[in-house]
């Protein structure tokens, strides 16, 4: 195993400093640290976050692997500054058994770039009609502790207090995708004044914030945990607030496109702007924002949802819903809070790992602690270009803008993934 003296890095945006990996773990920190036959990368002007953790990403195999495969994913997840990704269940087959869970925690070890942790599905097949094999899943090799019908709701409250109920036992977490699919029958966008205008079918923030105010009141009942996936409106930073004032345990995420692009966007009929919750309005993202720097939304989680060209380049009405996330979301944040360090660790690696109970992640780069790193160039601004992205799709919503910071290097347990901001193998 190679040793490395990462040499002049800011540490969370700290004094510049020394790190020394060896074995695995950061072994020193502190100026002058004796290179004692370590790569010596000098990091200076660079800033050291702790790895990157994901509670949010389509990896799409088993069933997809032309839109991505683990590996593709884990690669993508790795350039951008990742060490750790939850892999949403709706693949096909659907994670809804140890067998499948299993197989996809093995591809993403065989892998190896990133841990991929397999989240299992709430209910059989995503059908919402009868609990999935929960315990089995739990006691798998893969140890699943989040589930999650993602893409779908759990509409059905006696299925959700079901749920809710099973996985407390374990510690486990609902993560649900919040839409009362009544409400948005044929929706194509947010409902407002620009479907309004395109004369295309609303998705109203209401059905987003039933399901979360039923939900929280349901995890307060049964005294178990809910996360909500991808929040998307003022509305639902209300709720959410409400309900942490009350104690409920609750955590949610929100992705970086609902923290930066609106509604707005659906005007060009560019079916790269469908996503599912959909974009919302400037007071949204402004809610979101402010919710997320204030800790009533946790975390950032990309909702990577990579699709094939003939399910996203069509017309609007037909196009899948989703976008790419995980090469372009720290740059993203950035954007949105500037070089807020601190915030930025805390958002997207120590509170994401310590929802999913990841062990060895979210910690900052200190003596003893497994090297689960990443390097990022602060100064740097990139033109993000489709065809150099590493995942196997192209529906990246920020084609040709020029975003600030780039990915240099990403350590998982002390062995590179990402050198010189490319990936290593
Ligand atoms: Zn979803």
């Amino acid at each position: 195993m190679t040793a490395y003296l990462i040499t002049g890095v800011s540490v969370v945006g700290g004094e510049p400093t020394d790190l020394l990996i060896r074995d695995g773990v950061v072994a020193g920190t502190g100026r002058g640290l004796a290179a004692d036959g370590a790569t010596v990368i000098d990091a200076t002007g660079l800033v050291a976050l702790p790895g990157l953790v994901d509670l949010h990403t389509h990896l799409r195999e088993p069933g997809r692997e032309d839109a991505e495969t683990v590996e593709s994913g884990s690669r993508a997840a790795a350039l951008g500054g990742y060490t750790a990704v939850c892999a949403m269940a709706n693949t096909s087959p659907v994670a809804d058994t140890a067998g499948v869970v299993e197989q996809v925690w093995r591809l993403g070890r065989e892998a190896g770039l990133v841990d991929v942790q397999p989240i299992g599905a709430v209910t059989v097949g995503l059908a919402g009609e009868r609990l999935a094999e929960l315990g089995a899943m739990a006691d798998s090799a893969a140890g699943v502790r989040i589930f999650s019908d993602d893409g779908h709701c759990v509409s059905d409250p006696r299925l959700m207090r079901r749920a809710l109920e099973y996985v407390k036992a374990f510690d486990g977490v609902i993560a649900q995708h919040a839409e009362e699919p009544r409400l948005t029958e044929g929706a194509q966008m947010h409902e407002g004044e620009v479907s309004t205008r395109l004369g295309l079918t609303g998705w109203p923030a209401v059905a987003e914030e039933a399901i979360i105010a039923r939900d929280v009141l349901l995890a307060e009942h049964v005294g178990s945990r809910l996360h909500v996936c991808h929040v998307s409106t003022a509305g639902s930073v209300e709720v959410l607030r409400q309900a942490k004032a009350r104690g409920v345990r609750v955590t949610a995420e929100v992705t970086p496109h609902h923290l930066l692009l609106t509604d707005a966007k659906a005007e060009s009929y560019d079916p790269v702007f469908k996503v599912n919750p959909p974009l919302r309005t400037a007071a949204d993202i402004a809610a979101l924002r402010e919710a997320l720097a204030e800790g009533v939304i946790d975390i950032i989680a990309t909702d990577h949802a990579p699709h094939a060209v003939e399910d996203k380049e069509c017309e609007w009405a037909y196009a899948r819903p989703g976008m790419l996330g995980l090469e372009t979301a720290l740059s993203i944040a950035l954007d949105v809070f500037g070089p807020r360090w601190d915030l930025i660790a805390e958002r997207m690696s120590r509170t994401p790992a310590r929802i999913a109970g990841l062990a060895g992640h979210g910690l900052d780069p200190a003596p003893g602690v497994p090297a689960n790193l990443t390097l990022v160039d602060p100064a740097a601004r990139r033109v993000i270009e489709p065809a150099e992205l590493a995942s196997r799709s192209r529906n990246t919503p920020y084609a040709r803008m020029t975003l600030p910071g780039r990915i240099v290097a990403t350590f998982l347990r002390g062995e590179p993934t990402v050198l010189d901001g490319k990936a290593v193998k």
